[in-house]
């Protein structure tokens, strides 16, 4: 196991049981983990455990797909700031940094990336007609609008497509729109 270093260091030495040596734990607290929750227990009450994702990034979490999405429609949502990144077959997506209120009025923070004619369309939109990229509040958060896709069409198909198209392969899409209206409260 030799680790590669350029010729003309001095490769340091360590003593192996030095080098293996616990130094917050015992052999005892060592031996006696058998589970993965065994190992979060010792180390908590040894140094306490946090989530990496707490110590490393910025906090916010990538969300991707539909079911995401789909809690956030009628939240509001804070949009901290969004760009536009080239994707994969030449298209554009978006990649917003986004807030919303938990249960316990909590932040929920999220990367939320569309590359849709519904988010991406209508950020684009902003951006081009009032040079917007981010300090936007919407009321309603998401919207979701549900078509057929056709696989041989390549595209929204209307809901008889299949009586006249018998070999194609339809399903259900959602393309997921920012919804800007505020709900009025009724009393
Ligand atoms: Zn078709």
């Amino acid at each position: 196991m030799a680790t590669r270093k350029p010729a003309n260091t001095t490769p340091e030495t360590v003593e192996t049981a030095e080098l293996v040596s616990a130094e917050g734990y015992t052999d005892t607290d060592l031996k006696g983990i058998e589970t993965f929750e065994d190992a979060l227990r010792l180390a908590a009450e040894t140094y306490g455990v946090e989530a990496a994702a707490d110590l490393i990034g910025d906090g916010f979490g990538l969300i991707k797909g539909d079911p995401a999405k789909r809690s956030l429609i009628g939240r509001p949502i804070a949009v901290m700031e969004w760009k536009f990144v080239p994707g994969d077959f030449g298209g554009e997506f978006v990649v917003a940094r986004i807030v919303a209120p938990g249960d316990n009025g909590q932040a929920l923070k999220y990367i939320l990336t569309d590359g849709s004619t519904g988010i991406c369309t209508q950020l684009k939109e902003l951006t081009e007609r009032y040079g917007k990229k981010g300090g936007m509040v919407v009321h309603s958060g998401l919207r979701e609008s549900q078509y057929q896709f056709c696989t041989e069409c390549g595209g929204a198909v209307s809901n008889d497509h299949l009586s006249v198209e018998t070999t194609h392969h339809v399903a259900p899409k959602s393309t997921f729109y920012l919804d800007p209206t505020r709900k009025m409260l009724t009393s």
